[in-house]
């Protein structure tokens, strides 16, 4: 047995691609990456608050930040993106597949299907088009590490939210498949799956209604962004020669999608 064990992996310098990065988990991970001396390439739809990430970021340590305004479920619009990315921001070395939302809780039978399109597109496709358009060149380089945010809700359906946890199950698949088909390169893949963290997204779920959305975190503590964002660091920081293929964690009150405990 080795005693000598290989170095972590060093996020200084490199760029870091994330996307949904104007606000909660993906603000939180800019944040983090920042802090360790990383270059930023931040895309959401709102330009001013990414706008504001970005100074944060520059602020915490970044070595420099480039950010733009993407919507993720245009497959032409992340395309074009990524081939117009100025020469020094080219060649990105982490991809964080953050971008993602839930829309309404319904019975399936009686659920809005824009609620549905708007779930898949974003958390399904847009997650395969950013995927599509970053790994080639990740894999020509010989380096690399997608990083995919899933959810517990991938491991378990809960009532009145198959449409979300359906597409969580498929980003599980598609982060599985992708660690299969770039077996053979250094490029590393890895699924995040927290459960509740509290975001804006319960707010976005119930469409702005702030009472309904701060019920799901009513009595109970849960997880934060920063916390998923510092086991993000932890994965991409491992020895180059360690693939985290996925983390399942929770806060200490929820044991799963379906059993939360909240105190009165
Ligand atoms: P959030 O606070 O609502 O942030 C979502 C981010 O995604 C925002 O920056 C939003 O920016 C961006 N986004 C949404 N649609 C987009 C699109 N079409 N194109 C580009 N960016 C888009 O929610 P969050 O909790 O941080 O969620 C981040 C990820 O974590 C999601 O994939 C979510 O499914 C996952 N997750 C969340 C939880 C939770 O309990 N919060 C648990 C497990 C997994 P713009 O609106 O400016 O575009």
């Amino acid at each position: 047995m080795s005693n000598t064990s290989a170095p972590n992996t060093s996020v200084r310098g490199k760029i870091v691609f994330i996307t949904g990065s104007s606000r909660g988990i993906g603000a939180a991970t800019a944040m983090a990456f920042a802090a360790q001396g990383a270059r930023l390439l931040l895309a959401a739809r709102r330009a001013g608050k990414l706008s504001e990430v970005a100074s944060m970021a520059l602020e915490r340590g970044a070595q420099a930040v480039h950010s733009f305004q993407l919507d993720v479920r245009s497959r032409n619009a992340v395309q074009r993106a990524i081939d117009e990315l100025p020469p020094e921001w080219a060649e990105i070395d982490i991809l964080v597949n953050n971008a993602g939302l839930s829309r309404g809780m319904d019975k399936l039978y009686t659920g809005k299907t824009e609620d549905w399109d708007e779930m898949i597109d974003t958390n399904v496709k847009g997650l395969l088009y950013v995927t599509r358009a970053v790994v080639p060149g990740m894999v020509v380089r010989g380096r690399g590490h997608v990083v995919n945010l899933g959810s517990m809700a991938g491991e378990m359906v809960y009532p009145n939210g198959a449409v979300y946890c359906g597409s969580k199950a498929a980003e599980r698949a598609i982060n599985d498949g992708l660690r299969e088909d770039v077996l053979g390169t250094p490029v590393r893949v890895t699924s995040i799956d927290p459960g509740l963290v509290e975001t804006d997204f319960s707010l976005v779920r119930f469409h702005g209604d702030a009472a309904r959305a701060a019920k799901v975190y009513k009595g109970l503590t849960p997880l934060t962004a920063e916390d998923v964002a510092d086991v993000i660091l932890w994965a991409v920081t491992r020895p180059q020669h360690v693939n985290i293929a996925r983390v399942s964690f929770s806060s200490v009150h929820q044991a799963n999608t379906l059993l939360i405990h909240r105190q009165a």
